[in-house]
């Protein structure tokens, strides 16, 4: 067992008005409010974040946004800042989810200024990173790891890599219903840690991996047990309050 607390996210993606997010969070509430020991955190869309911070004030459930530009303002159509999220209380943000990679063009580079802007700003980044199938099936994973994760985080300072989070999802998984084997998720994220080692093996220690894709009621357990296994971002089964509690349930005993 490690230190490090285990953290379950949830990603609405593009879903839920904020009457549908309220009605949630009613009912989630009260199934994780005895959920000890393990950190929890729900990603709406940027219309329902504020609504989301005011309902879950004094509970144990963050609110993360899915998304944030790098630049603090300028001529950036239809994006937001990280001190337009500080400013509402949200607490983290997802960056380089595998949808914003490959639908609306989230480059490496991007993301190598956003890590290190919402750190600055007191946000926890959840830096998404994984592989395609056919990555996967070429034996390319750990390159096109290597590669997302050291660009991702190469202009945080050794020091602070312990407060990224990292969320390893095999893009194969998401939203799939095929989830990755123990074993392959494990190795991929012992990987990622070594990859972190390779820059403080401090703070390889204190970082948080996380699990994604397809992770659901049925198959938490046995993935948030794994050794290096620190929690799980979880899409569509997040968008019930009744699966996504018993998610949370797994993380207590793993
Ligand atoms: C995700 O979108 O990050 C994800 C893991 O989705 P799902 O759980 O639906 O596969």
């Amino acid at each position: 067992m490690s230190d490090r607390t285990p953290l379950i996210a949830g990603n609405w993606k593009l879903h839920k008005t904020i009457a549908e997010a309220e009605q949630f969070i009613q009912a989630l509430l009260p199934r994780v409010s005895t959920a000890e020991g393990v950190d929890v955190a729900i990603c709406p869309s940027f219309t329902a974040l504020e609504a989301m911070v005011d309902s879950t004030r004094g509970s144990r459930v963050a609110v993360y946004a899915q998304n944030m530009h790098q630049a603090d303002h300028g001529a950036f159509t239809g994006e937001v800042s990280a001190a337009m999220l500080t400013e509402l209380d949200v607490g983290g943000v997802i960056l380089g989810h595998s949808e914003r990679r490959e639908l609306f063009a989230e480059t490496d580079r991007a993301l190598a200024q956003k890590v290190p802007a919402a750190l600055a700003a007191g946000l926890v980044p959840v830096l998404c990173v994984g592989e395609t199938e056919e990555e996967r099936e070429a034996g390319d994973t750990e390159r096109k790891l290597r590669h997302q994760v050291q660009e991702g985080l190469a202009r945080v300072d050794a020091e602070r890599l312990g407060e990224v989070v990292i969320a390893y999802e095999p893009i194969w998984a998401i939203g799939t219903g095929l989830v990755a084997t123990p074993e392959q998720a494990q190795d991929a994220i012992a990987f990622v840690r070594a990859l972190v080692a390779g820059r403080s093996r401090e703070q390889a220690e204190r970082v948080r991996i996380l699990y994604g894709g397809s992770v659901k009621a049925d198959n938490a357990a046995e993935l948030l047990a794994l050794p290096d296994v620190d929690g799980a971002l979880v899409g569509g089964a997040s968008l019930d309050p009744e699966s996504f509690a018993e998610i949370v349930a797994a993380a207590l005993e793993g």
